[in-house]
């Protein structure tokens, strides 16, 4: 394994349950990544049917670790949508069984997110949606598979002619049976060192925190609001342990180059200033001074921003995609079968361009 994101230590950790000795190898702090930062929305509304199958399988891995692990893994406020495209993404969540999402009039929103300011427009509730406690998540993952664990960069993966695969990090150089490739905004590196061009597009983002006005609500379910009604058409929210925070991000990035560099120097403090005045026009119940901020890169595949592949060669697996968190549970499952000989799930080829919207594969 190359990576303890949260998709590494899913992999990990579900290579274990099926008896597999596994490494994982981690250039840098554990979660600390793409993973890093408390909480994440936990949404079963994808454009594509096959991914709203895969989220409501998660979200059952999600409960049966929030047991093993003895933490709360995803909160039960549920998850707010509001905006034009209710319509369509409740038709197909109403496609797929156990997931129970439904209309909210008006004057329930007051309830299920009392820190949101007035809306009359369309808007439903996944109630198996939430915020995903990210922090205790990984701290457990961490704490479990900690033996697990080697702290070293991998410099270049290679597919012996003893099929067998080669690893070399800093100080050392192993061969493995298979070596599953999660490494984030690392990947395509390493893919390149076997040959592979993968099409990921890498770009950063900015999401702030802030505080409760007053105390903390007793319900704050997560919130994607494309209405515009706040000024803004791409906001996702999701609240902090015991609702003492509440996160606030757009879905808009700000470009890189190929190198890495940030294209525009002002872009992320223009994405910060866009969330804060939001904040100050959508949701009265907190304070428009962010307490926080996360920023991270974003690695995306050219079909959708909710998509996900994994690329298979003998002895190797690497896998791609953005808005990974929610789906870590059934995606390290996927990946553990793949590096056990199972093969890969069809669904994961980069060719069935999951996460695309079905038209947009016709
Ligand atoms: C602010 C923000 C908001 C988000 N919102 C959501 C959301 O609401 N819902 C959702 O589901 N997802 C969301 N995402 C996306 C989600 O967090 C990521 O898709 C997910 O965390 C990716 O996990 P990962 O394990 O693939 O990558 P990472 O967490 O980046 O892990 C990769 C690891 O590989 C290590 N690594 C890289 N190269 C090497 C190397 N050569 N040698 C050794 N180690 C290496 C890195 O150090 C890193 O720790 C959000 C992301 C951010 C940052």
């Amino acid at each position: 394994m190359i990576g303890a994101g949260i998709v590494g230590l899913a992999t990990a950790r579900a290579l274990r349950q099926r008896g597999a000795t596994v490494t994982i190898y981690e250039r840098g702090v554990a979660g600390a990544g793409q993973s890093g930062g408390e909480s994440r929305v936990f949404r079963h509304a994808h454009d594509d049917p096959r991914l709203v199958v895969a989220a409501r399988d998660s979200r059952a891995i999600w409960d049966e670790w929030a047991d093993e692990l003895g933490i709360e893994t995803v909160s039960s406020d549920g998850a707010l949508t509001i905006g034009p495209h209710v319509d369509a993404k409740l038709a197909l969540l109403r496609d797929v069984d156990g997931i129970g999402a439904h209309e909210v009039d008006p004057s329930d929103l007051a309830e299920l997110l009392p820190l949101l300011g007035p809306f009359d427009g369309p808007a439903f509730l996944d109630p198996r949606g939430g915020s995903i406690r990210t922090t205790a998540t990984i701290e457990a993952l961490v704490a479990e598979l900690a033996t697990n664990l080697v702290h070293d960069e991998v410099l270049q993966v290679r597919q012996t002619s003893a099929g067998r695969t080669e690893v070399r990090t800093g100080g050392r150089t192993v061969q493995h049976d298979h070596v599953v490739v999660c490494a984030g905004r690392g990947t395509p590196a390493i893919a390149r060192s076997v040959g592979l061009e993968l099409p990921v597009k890498q770009s950063t983002h900015v999401r702030c925190t802030f505080e409760p006005a007053d105390r903390p609500p007793p319900r704050a379910a997560c919130l994607q609001d494309s209405s515009g009604v706040f000024g803004e058409t791409g906001i996702y929210a999701a609240s902090g342990p015991d609702r003492a925070t509440y996160a606030v991000g757009l879905s808009d990035t700000a470009g890189v180059r190929d190198d890495g560099t940030i294209i525009d120097a002002t872009a992320l403090a223009d994405l910060a200033d866009r969330a804060a005045k939001y904040v100050s026009r959508a949701l009265p119940g907190l304070s428009a001074v962010p307490i926080g901020v996360r920023h991270c890169w974003v690695t995306e595949l050219p079909w959708s921003s909710d998509g996900v592949a994994a690329w298979s060669r003998p002895g190797l697996t690497l896998v791609a995609g953005h808005n990974l968190f929610k789906l870590a549970p059934w995606l390290g499952g996927l990946l553990a079968a793949s590096a056990l000989g199972d093969g890969l799930d069809d669904r994961l080829r980069p060719e069935s361009r999951l996460g695309a919207a079905p038209e947009s594969n016709a």
